[in-house]
């Protein structure tokens, strides 16, 4: 609670106040104000569908460079220490680690002519971490309907750090080998990644 609401909010306050500033002010949103345009409708619909997968993309290239050995000590090791995770754990990150997270409205500066789409795409990015770190693993209602609880993906990265970097919702991880789904099998993959990398690095030490 402490770094969501003394971090996270000012964080995310700052990046809406330029958002609506620019748009305001004619330095986002290319000055295509006419909301009568049927190509500004059929724009500003297929931005809110892609949102989503903007927030996954970004989410992913973000969170790999927090994994970096320049960064993960100083900044992104504060949101690991939440091993026991609930619905404050998602936002509980460094400033600097908010800094970066929120600025995924940065692409919608970039591509949205109204300021609802920027809106929508931070909105998604302070709301998501909440029901993807819920701690529940599944929601059940009766015997035989149950529904997914929060982000088991995202629990095995909790879980195993060097796994799982993106959202579920593009398949980066599986590109690039970081995928993990809790069985047996891709643990083993982890370890033999994890130890092709000491390796390497021992090798080039060496050398
Ligand atoms: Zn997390
Ligand atoms: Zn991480």
């Amino acid at each position: 609670m402490f770094h969501t609401l003394l971090s996270g909010v000012p964080v995310f306050t700052a990046y809406e106040v330029i958002t609506y500033w620019g748009f305001a002010n004619g330095f986002l949103g290319y000055g295509f104000s006419s909301s009568a345009s049927v190509g500004f409708w059929i724009w500003a619909v297929v931005l809110i569908l892609l949102a989503p997968v903007i927030h996954s993309l970004h989410f992913y290239f973000g969170h790999r460079l927090l994994h970096t050995k320049l960064l993960y000590s100083r900044f992104h090791a504060l949101h690991h220490h939440n091993v026991d995770i609930g619905p404050w754990s998602g936002l509980s990150m460094h400033p600097v680690e908010h800094v970066v997270y929120f600025s995924t409205v940065v692409v919608q500066w970039l591509l949205a002519l109204h300021p609802i789409n920027a809106l929508y795409q931070i909105q998604l990015a302070a709301f998501l971490p909440a029901l993807s770190h819920s701690g529940f693993e599944k929601v059940t209602m009766g015997k035989n309907f149950s529904l997914d609880g929060g982000s088991h993906f995202h629990y095995l990265h909790h879980k195993h750090f060097e796994c799982n970097y993106g959202g579920s919702l593009v398949p980066l991880d599986h590109l690039f080998g970081t995928y993990h789904d809790g069985t047996v099998e891709a643990d083993a993959a982890l370890r033999e990644r994890l130890r092709a990398r000491r390796q390497a690095l021992r090798e080039t030490r060496a050398a």
